[in-house]
């Protein structure tokens, strides 16, 4: 079982995890590296083995950090197939989609300026274009299904709920080599749309993510309690409340949060305006899997009612309608991407609305420190937001405690039933791998954090008996 990371070692974005296990080259996911300029250009990096050589890739979810170098595997060879859950499939469309469309605009961007100073040779090329993610999409093989085996040579997979985002799973891969475990990303239980992660088996081997390792979420009744709170305080003060967002799973939970609010009437019924078409396109998917999320909301979807669709809902397609919100008075909650403040629709929200009094923010997701996002709740007092330096009038909160990721807490649980297993920690700050496996240690495990790039034998294995 021999392991080589090629993300997510030493950072949380990027996730690839090459295996050569029992005559097969599998690839677990293929993310996109995302950050700072110096992270992003890890993604023209020529990949460490032969993409035509991969037996199969397989997915664990649809985030872009897992899943966003696919189409750059089919340019440079892979033909063979992708498997993953079927919400996965759908969901990964749609981020894919989306991520091609974003390049080609960044990179006609950037050479419309480039061309004013004669510099347009210096302008890298988009990474890909919605003809590759095309061509990777017809490799998509959706017929991983939880608790059901998939035999790929000598190597069995059985996909188990990962309680993450809708269709996601943590893999357990036997072979003559041993017991593997691939956590994938591991949701926080409980969690407002997830039903909670399956546990693991004992294994001979666990590579697991760390993002939050060394952290514990407040409960899930502190945080709704606070956001209730907060969303109220901001309609009082009777300017927009802006919500940036990250597409997939934060949306929903938003959307069902506020659906929930209001019908108990713990909220007035402001208009909502969902100012993101990535997220609306992924809300389809969720209302369509239905069946896969908590009992409640797939029973509400099985009697008619859509959970994500709070009463006052107005989903705003084009970007003049997006525009056209600058004009709009009165409280309203607008929920737009991206999550961090780094592009998208929410800027020219928060343009129009910072140096204003009335106007709330609400961050309700991680926020880098170097971000507008990290920026506003650092508490600047005047940021640049699309060229301009706008003062910073606006109420801003901060809500955390709605991330998709376990806590140490979670971690630990989920951990237990590998028994002796030996940990091997990837998605996370080395810092935090560090301290946590520091934690495994002190608690009698074997923890590691997995070096990027190099290859790792994950134990020395016995064969398994049946099991
Ligand atoms: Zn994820």
């Amino acid at each position: 079982m021999r392991l080589t990371s090629l993300g997510a070692a030493g950072t949380v974005s990027g996730s690839a995890h090459h295996l050569q296990l029992d005559g097969q080259q599998l690839l677990i996911d293929c993310g996109l590296f995302q950050g700072d300029e110096q992270t992003e250009q890890r993604n023209r990096e020529p990949f460490p083995f032969e993409a035509a050589g991969l037996n199969a890739v397989l997915l664990t979810h649809a985030h872009l950090d897992h899943v966003g170098r696919l189409p750059l595997l089919y340019r440079r060879g892979f033909r063979g197939p992708i498997y993953c859950t079927p919400p996965t499939a759908r969901l990964t469309a749609t981020v894919l989609r989306d991520s091609a469309r974003l390049q080609v605009d960044g990179y006609t961007q950037a050479l419309k300026l480039a061309r004013r100073i004669g510099q347009e040779r210096t302008v890298p090329p988009p990474l890909y274009d919605e003809q590759d993610v095309d061509d990777v999409l017809t490799l998509m093989r959706p017929v991983l299904h939880y608790g059901q085996t998939l035999t790929l040579g000598q190597v069995r997979v059985r996909p188990e709920r990962a309680g993450h985002i809708l269709g996601s799973a943590f893999l357990v891969l036997d072979s003559r080599e041993g017991r593997l475990v691939m956590s994938g990303d591991l949701g926080r239980q409980p969690s407002v749309l997830q039903p909670g992660y399956s546990l693991p088996p004992e294994a001979d081997a666990v590579v697991v993510e760390s993002t939050y390792g060394l952290s514990r979420h407040p409960t899930l009744p502190q945080t709704l309690a606070q956001l209730a709170e907060v969303l109220r305080q901001a309609v009082r003060r009777g300017g927009k409340i802006l919500m940036p967002c990250f597409a997939i799973e934060r949306t929903q939970v938003l959307l069902y949060l506020l659906h929930g609010l209001m019908e108990r009437g713990e909220l007035p019924r402001v208009p909502v305006f969902l100012d993101a078409p990535m997220a609306a396109r992924a809300t389809l998917s969720y209302a369509e899997y239905g069946a896969e999320l908590r009992p409640e909301l797939g029973a509400m979807l099985q009697a008619g009612l859509d959970p994500f669709r709070p009463s006052t809902l107005h989903v705003v397609t084009t970007p003049l309608e997006s525009q056209r919100l600058n004009r709009y008075d009165g409280p309203a909650i607008i929920l737009a991407g991206n999550g961090m403040m780094t592009g998208g629709r929410i800027l020219h929200h928060l343009r129009h609305q910072l140096w204003k009094p009335s106007t709330t923010v609400v961050a309700v997701g991680y926020q880098s420190p170097s971000s507008l996002g990290g920026q506003l709740v650092g508490g600047a007092a005047e940021v640049e937001v699309l060229g301009e330096v706008v003062p910073v009038k606006a109420h801003i909160e901060r809500v955390s405690g709605l991330s998709a990721h376990a806590d140490q807490a979670d971690l630990q649980r989920w951990l237990e039933p590998t028994g002796p297993a030996q940990v091997w920690l990837v998605h996370g700050e080395p810092e935090v791998m560090q301290g946590f496996a520091a934690v495994l240690e002190a608690a009698g495990r074997s923890a590691r954090p997995v070096p990027a790039g190099q290859p790792v034998e994950l134990s020395g294995a016995a064969v398994p008996a049946e099991r």
